[in-house]
């Protein structure tokens, strides 16, 4: 059975902005440097320097293992691991974009999201149609993300990347100063695809994604990662932007699904009984806008199906998460015949094909069968 992947991953070569960028600002990219007990290490980036505790080696060694197959750094190798899982196109996110909430130079940033644009679209996206790559752009500067949004659009780009949360230093999603964002994006006709867990880190903490210590401290730090993505949403649909842009669309890749109507439910009730409070007003039922213009991908979740059958939100989409170890990576097939195997056979089509293409319909189609790309 072929699907199509809301939520995959890929690595960029270590030189990928230092090998674009004028030497001015190469230098200013994120540099670290070990302590010789290879504990610590010294990490400068844009002009402040940190000192921060390495990662234990049970932490080093899950993030290796999470990053084996070699597709997730070769282009083209990337290919075989699809074919083999099954996968036919995907939704492409970046890895080094986390370092993004550590610059506070404008131009810098900007910078280096051209330069993992342009190394995307001549690496990446030259490869095979079946790569949906998302666009990197500047959250510190809503006039660079515009422009950015303008070179992503002419170059043929139809997602972009954006952070659970924009740049600290820069005004919450949920504010007016984004609008102009919003209207590129739809007039550009880009899904705006957030990635759950990539609220801004601050690199001096103890390490991406540990919120929690103590008893349950991994579930619950896993867990954590997840509400991101439904904040971002909250966002959206409160402040109005969806509301303005009906034909904006958002994706928020690797959170499930089963939390939309639920969302919904609660928007919906906020609306209706704080009424007096609420600004602005909305021009429709904000659990409509969400159910409609938010699409959900999830790679385990077993409430996925119900939701669209049950609870009637039909924007689902399965995504493999390859190659990370929360992912279906050397089980997709598996996995999709155990979550699908009570579906209505419309279900499974759309979750498999149809929520994706109705997001990217340029994306051609999965063949009917493994056959057809094998013969
Ligand atoms: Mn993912």
């Amino acid at each position: 059975m072929w699907t199509n992947s809301g939520d995959s991953h890929f690595i960029e070569p270590d030189d990928v902005w230092t090998a674009r960028l004028p030497k001015a600002l190469a230098d200013l990219t994120p540099k670290a440097v070990k302590d010789p007990d290879g504990e610590w290490e010294t990490v400068s980036v844009d002009g402040q320097t940190f000192r921060r505790k390495l990662p234990s080696s049970a932490a080093v060694k899950f993030l290796e293992e999470s990053n084996r197959p070699q597709g997730v750094r070769d282009p083209v190798a990337r290919l075989a691991d699809l074919d083999r899982e099954g996968v036919w196109a995907e939704v492409i996110f970046p890895s080094l974009g986390m370092w993004a909430s550590t610059f506070r130079t404008p131009e810098l940033l900007k910078a280096c999201m051209r330069a993992s644009n342009e190394y995307a679209l001549t690496e990446l996206v030259s490869v095979s149609d079946r790569y949906v790559v998302t666009g990197q752009i500047s959250t510190l500067r809503v006039q660079d993300a515009v422009e950015e949004v303008e070179w992503l659009a002419e170059n043929g780009f139809r997602a972009v990347f954006l952070p659970t949360a924009p740049h600290p230093s820069a005004p919450d999603w949920n504010r007016d100063d984004w609008e102009p964002l919003w209207t590129a994006l739809e007039r550009a006709g880009i899904v705006a695809a957030f990635h759950i867990g990539t609220d801004p880190i601050d690199i001096t903490g103890p390490g991406l994604g540990h919120v929690y210590r103590g008893p349950g401290g991994a579930v619950m730090n896993y867990t954590e990662t997840t509400f991101s993505g439904q904040r971002a949403a909250m966002k959206m649909v409160g402040s109005g932007a969806l509301d303005r842009h009906p034909d904006l669309r958002v994706l928020i890749a690797e959170g499930g699904a089963s939390w939309v109507p639920f969302l919904g439910d609660r928007l919906r009730e906020g609306y209706r009984q704080h009424h007096m409070a609420v600004r602005p007003k909305l021009s429709r039922d904000p659990k409509e806008i969400l159910m409609t213009q938010v699409y959900a991908s999830f790679q385990h979740d077993e409430t996925a199906v119900p939701t669209m059958e049950a609870l009637g939100y039909r924007n689902v989409m399965f995504g493999s998460d390859y190659p990370h170890m929360e992912g279906t990576y050397g089980h997709t097939q598996k996995t999709l015949e155990g979550l699908l195997a009570d579906a209505r056979p419309e279900t499974a089509q759309r979750i498999t094909q149809g929520t994706f293409r109705e997001l990217f319909p340029h994306v051609p189609p999965a063949p009917a069968s493994t056959d057809a790309i094998e013969g």
